[in-house]
């Protein structure tokens, strides 16, 4: 397990695709069963990709950049550039084979969600949240109705609200410090104030303080808004913490060698540009409406 945390700088928003849910028009992807908002491996995998092609130099960048602009004119990929053998690909146009690649992306989940109290904003985690990110012996137990509140109240505040609810607050003890020993200084600072709620009510905070925003199609030729185009779609918020869980195949990184059947993956140096791909995110950004101000995700610089 190599546990990446990160954090939205914007709105994000990974579409679902086509269907209606309520009263939003376009819904982000949610796990089945516990019906959090999560971030598709497939989406970090495909802007990883992206944004590999553009810092990689030198021969590696060039044999990148063809290999991208064959796939577009339905030649398939080249199968031996560095992204097709850290990314994989797919038997299209004159490619006959498919390879699946060296790095392992995996969904990303939100670990903990801002919310906004009369105290200021809490950021609130719950036990299974945690659990995808810390050893077993480190998952806190939450309290039934009660949120545990690592970081000073305000003096003799025995209750806070939590988006709508209002809820008993106790001191967290140290039930928070291995998340915060895991999150390192830098995210110390982002994340002023934690605090641990039970899973059930995780999910009801999560889904019901979700970004919604309305946007409206315009008519190019009057310039005014279309009729009957005004549509909704929702986000995760902008400062809500991720973790995403990328891995390498170490053992087959022997294997995957250039066009000349020499130079194989150096995993070190894979996941080193890997890094480098994601810091990108945080500038380019990720998911839809990127060009409305959307998508930019930080990568954290961990423990
Ligand atoms: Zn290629």
């Amino acid at each position: 397990m190599s546990i990446r945390f990160a954090v939205t700088l914007d709105p994000l928003h990974i579409g679902a695709g086509g269907y209606r849910l309520g009263r939003v028009d376009n819904t982000i992807v949610r796990d089945a069963g516990s019906g959090l908002p999560k971030v598709p491996g497939s989406s970090l995998a495909g802007v990883a990709r992206s944004y590999l092609v553009q810092i990689l130099d030198g021969e590696e960048a060039e044999k990148a950049r063809a290999c991208a602009a064959s796939a577009d004119n339905d030649r398939g990929n080249c199968g031996k550039c560095l992204a097709c053998r850290l990314f994989g690909y797919a038997a299209s146009g004159k490619q006959k084979k498919s390879h699946i690649g060296l790095l392992r992306f995996y969904d990303g989940d939100i670990i903990a969600f801002p919310v906004s109290t009369v105290a200021g904003p809490v950021w609130v985690t719950s036990p299974s949240a945690l659990a995808q990110v810390l050893a077993p012996a480190d998952v806190p137990v939450a309290r039934e109705d009660t949120v545990l509140v690592d970081g000073a109240l305000p003096s003799g505040m025995k209750k806070i609200n939590v988006g709508w609810l209002y809820l008993d607050a106790e001191p967290a003890g140290d039930s928070l410090t291995a998340l915060r020993a895991a999150l390192g200084n830098d995210a110390a600072k982002r994340f002023s104030r934690l605090a641990l709620a039970p899973d059930w009510l995780f999910a009801e905070l999560v889904n019901s303080n979700l970004e919604v925003r309305t946007s409206v199609s315009i008519d190019p030729l009057t310039g005014a808004a279309e009729e009957g185009k005004l549509f909704t779609y929702e986000a995760i918020p902008a400062a809500t913490l991720l973790a995403f869980d990328v891995d390498i195949d170490r053992a087959r990184c022997a294997y995957a060698c250039d066009a000349d059947g020499k130079n194989p993956v150096d995993a070190d140096e894979a996941l080193r540009l890997l890094d480098g791909a994601l810091e990108l995110c945080g500038v380019l950004g990720m998911g839809g409406m990127c060009t409305r101000g959307f998508g930019r995700v930080r990568f954290l610089e961990g423990a």
